[in-house]
C-alpha cells in the first residue's frame, strides 16, 4: 500500500458495479484542455450565456422568497409548462399532476429511470457509440445492457439487429434521438419500427430527446407520438441545451402515471426536488415561444456548417450531423492507430481538444478512426479552432 500526495493509491473503495466505468471522458478531455490552452471542443456545453429574461427570472425568484424545498414531482407552473411543451411538439397531453417528474438534468432522469424500472437481470437495449451514462446507470440499478451498434456516415438503425437482442429479460428500449455523439436524427421508418417491436415484445421505450430543438435536416419525431405508444414510453427533455444552460441541471421526464411512479420511487430519494428558483427560470423559458427556437435553430446550423466545413477542409472526413451540437469524423488521413493517441496528439501539438469514443463503446476499438467535435461555440472559437487545425499533417 503506497501513499501518494496524502492519496492511498492501491486500494479501490469504488463499488464492483462502477469500477469499470473511470472518470468520465468528458471531465478527462476538458482537463486536457485547460492543462494544454486548447481550444475545447470536447465536453458539450455551451461559451454563451442562455437568455438573459431566463435568467433574470431565476434572480428574481430568489429575491421573492422562493428559495425552499420545491413539491417532489416539481413546482406546478412548471409542470403546466412542460405539459403545453409535449403538447405542441407531440400533440399528446400529458397529464400535469401524474406524468411529469422535474429532475436534476435528464443525466438524473435516466438514473431515475433505471433505478426505479429495473430489476437484477433485466435487460436494456442501447443504440452504440451510446452516451457514457446509460451502461453506468443500468449498472446501478442491477440491469444488464445489450446493444445495437450503428455505423458511420449515418449511423442508421438496423432494426433487424434490435430484434436480435430482444430475450425474454428485455424491459426497454433505450433512445436517444437526435443522437449524442453521432448526430443521426430517427426516420419515420426507423421510429415505426421500434413502435412495433416495442408493442410486439411489450417494451417500455424511454427516449432521451435532449437534443429536440437542434434538428438540421429532417423534423425530431417523439416515439411517444406514435399510435399506442405514449403509455409504454418514457419521454426525457431538458432545459440545457435549448436554452444554454446546462449548469442549471434542469430535465424532466414525461410518462403516463404507472410508469411515472417507477420514476418518482427512485427521483423521490435521489434529489427528492431539484433547485426552485431555477424551476421558475424554466418557466419563462418555455413560454418564450417559437422565435426563441427558429433563432436557436438557425443560429446551429451556422456553427454546424462553419465547423463541419473547417474539418473538412483540413482533411477530416466529416459525418455531416442531421441533428445535436455533435460532429463525428473520421481521422484515419493522419495515421493515427487510435482515438485516444489522435486526440492526445491534438490536444498537446495542435491546441484543440475533441472526444475519443471509445468509451461509448462496448469494445472501445469499435471508436477507433473516430472523433467527435462539439460546435456549441462562438465563431471566433470555431474559427480558432479550424485556423490550429489547419497545422495537421496528413500521413
Ligand atoms: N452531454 C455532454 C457531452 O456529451 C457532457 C455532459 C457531462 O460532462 N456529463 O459532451
Amino acid at each position: 500500500m503506497g501513499h501518494y500526495h496524502g492519496r492511498i493509491v492501491s486500494t479501490c473503495h469504488t463499488a464492483k458495479r462502477l469500477q469499470r466505468y473511470g472518470e468520465s471522458v468528458f471531465a478527462t478531455w476538458s482537463r486536457l484542455a485547460l492543462k494544454h490552452g486548447a481550444v475545447n471542443l470536447g465536453q458539450g456545453f455551451p461559451d454563451f450565456d442562455g437568455p438573459p429574461e431566463v435568467i433574470e427570472s431565476a434572480h428574481r425568484a430568489m429575491l421573492d422568497g422562493h428559495n425552499q424545498y420545491a413539491p417532489m414531482p416539481g413546482i406546478q407552473p412548471l409542470r403546466e409548462a412542460i405539459a403545453a411543451d409535449f403538447e405542441t411538439t407531440t400533440g399528446v397531453q400529458p397529464c400535469v399532476d401524474h406524468d411529469i417528474t422535474v429532475t436534476s438534468g435528464c443525466t438524473e432522469a435516466i438514473a431515475a429511470s433505471m433505478l426505479g424500472l429495473l430489476n437484477p437481470g433485466d435487460e436494456v437495449i442501447v443504440f452504440e457509440p451510446f452516451y457514457d451514462s446509460y451502461p453506468a446507470t443500468i449498472a446501478m440499478a442491477g440491469g444488464v445492457m445489450k446493444h445495437v451498434t450503428t455505423r458511420p456516415p449515418d449511423f442508421g438503425i438496423d432494426l433487424e439487429a434490435v430484434e436480435d437482442q430482444i430475450t425474454t429479460r428485455t424491459r426497454a428500449i433505450l433512445l436517444n434521438t437526435p443522437h449524442n455523439p453521432t448526430g443521426h436524427v430517427a426516420t419515420q421508418e426507423e421510429l415505426r419500427g421500434l413502435a412495433a417491436l416495442c408493442q410486439k415484445h411489450d417494451l417500455i421505450a424511454i427516449c432521451d430527446e435532449v437534443y429536440d430543438r437542434m434538428v438540421f435536416e429532417g423534423d425530431h419525431v417523439s416515439l411517444a407520438s406514435l399510435p399506442g405508444m405514449y403509455e409504454r414510453t418514457i419521454t426525457l427533455r431538458s432545459l440545457a441545451k435549448s436554452f444554454s444552460l446546462t449548469g442549471w441541471k434542469i430535465g424532466w421526464s414525461i410518462a403516463p402515471a404507472p410508469l411515472t411512479d417507477a420514476i418518482r420511487a427512485a427521483h423521490q430519494f435521489l434529489t427528492y426536488a431539484v433547485s426552485t428558483p431555477l424551476q421558475h427560470g424554466a418557466v419563462t423559458a418555455l413560454h418564450m415561444g417559437d422565435d426563441y427556437y427558429t433563432t436557436l435553430r438557425q443560429d446551429y446550423l451556422h456553427r454546424r456548417d462553419l465547423l463541419c466545413n473547417g474539418l473538412a477542409q483540413v482533411g477530416l472526413k466529416v459525418c455531416r450531423p442531421a441533428g445535436t451540437y455533435f460532429v463525428m469524423c473520421d481521422h484515419t488521413a493522419f495515421g493515427h492507430q487510435s482515438s485516444e493517441s489522435f486526440c492526445q496528439h491534438l490536444v498537446e501539438q495542435i491546441g484543440v481538444a475533441g472526444i475519443p469514443p471509445g468509451s461509448f463503446y462496448m469494445n472501445p476499438e469499435d471508436g477507433r478512426t473516430l472523433v467527435r467535435f462539439a460546435f456549441c461555440k462562438t465563431d471566433a472559437v470555431l474559427e480558432e479552432a479550424i485556423s490550429r487545425l489547419s497545422r495537421l499533417q496528413h500521413h
